[in-house]
């Protein structure tokens, strides 16, 4: 990728276009094109045609779709899969129409088999069934990494996928029913504290195994996985750092300076088992994670309260 290079990023208004941008701007990269979902619907293949033809990017970053928790994503698989279908089929095929050089498409490591083997590597894709509470999004994401993979395969052109594990930072979605858990932890925990509350009600057994990367993590990675001349067709992307649900209570809890209990509601869903990716192949390449999950927590705290009092966070429900 050149610095002169016409860069457009789908989703600029996401956590992680966000951070994408923000990455871009410190690389020196000051060519970017964006849209609004006003301006543009990625569902309408029409408008996104016009838009490349207009535009004419030299290399897109698809990092918009439709995202949530597994309150969300459990109770909405339909929707989940039809608009991150269209959007990726849109931006990934419309940038080839259009002749876009290079193009990252962004994902999650939910496209994995429910019962991966851990850490999972890139080869688990398809050897089994998806995890239903997330199976819509999870089907949309593959979609898109294919016709990225048959594109390069089939017209030369330089399209792959990043998929990160779970993330969090600056620009999450704070939805209490709808967000993931990290960001949702925080804001219970959070409000708890300022309301005194003796306990605060979590979902699941707590036993689930998870990894969280910090988005600005991702986006340094996103811009290294671009300058790579001839990148896999699929990396993995994630920070090596496993903690239970149970374990990453404690420690939002302790973050926020919250002394009330967690009440776990077993009635709620646990999801898959155990996601943690193995990134051996994008670690062998050269990249490396920066932020802990102690620092990134510190951070993020901090940003939720900055954004409190802005009022700009994302609250949602
Ligand atoms: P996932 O990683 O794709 O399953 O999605 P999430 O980011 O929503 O994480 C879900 C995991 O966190 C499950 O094991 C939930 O049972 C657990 N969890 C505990 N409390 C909460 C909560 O308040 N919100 C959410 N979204 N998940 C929670």
């Amino acid at each position: 990728m050149r610095k002169a290079d016409r860069i457009y990023v789908a989703g600029h208004r996401g956590m992680v276009g966000s951070a994408v941008c923000r990455a871009l701007e410190r690389g020196g990269y000051g060519n970017v094109v964006t849209r609004t979902h006003a301006e543009l619907d990625l569902l309408d293949p029409a408008a996104v045609r016009a838009f490349y033809a207009a535009e004419r990017p030299d290399v897109a970053v698809i990092a918009a779709a439709r995202v949530g928790g597994i309150g969300a994503n459990s109770a909405a698989n339909a929707r989940f899969l039809y608009e991150n279908e269209l959007i990726a089929l849109n931006t990934v095929w419309g940038a080839a129409e259009a002749g876009v050089r290079r193009l990252l498409f962004l994902g999650s490591t939910c496209i994995y088999p429910r019962l991966a083997p851990q850490p999972i590597p890139e080869s688990a894709l398809l050897t089994s069934a998806l995890e239903k509470t997330n199976e819509g999004y999870a089907l949309a994401k593959i979609s898109g990494l294919k016709l990225c993979e048959f594109l390069r395969r089939e017209r030369g052109l330089c399209y792959h996928s990043l998929m990160p594990t779970n993330l969090y930072g600056p620009g999450d979605s704070y939805d209490l029913v709808g967000g993931h858990v990290l960001p949702t932890m925080i804001r219970k925990f959070e409000e708890a504290r300022q309301r005194g509350d003796a306990s605060v009600p979590l979902w699941g057994t707590g036993t689930p195994l998870r990894e969280f990367l910090h988005v600005d993590d991702l986006a340094e990675a996103c811009l290294f996985v671009l300058n790579l001349a001839d990148p896999p067709d699929l990396l993995n992307v994630g920070s090596g750092e496993e903690v239970s649900i149970r374990d990453l209570a404690e420690k939002v809890r302790a973050a926020t300076g919250c002394l009330a209990t967690i009440d776990w509601d077993a009635t709620k869903p646990d999801g898959t088992p155990r996601k943690l990716c193995d990134t051996s192949r994008i670690r062998a390449l050269g990249w490396a994670p920066r932020i802990s999950l102690d620092e990134g927590l510190r951070r993020t705290v901090a940003c939720y309260r900055a954004e409190c009092a802005a009022e700009t966070v994302r609250l949602g429900r």
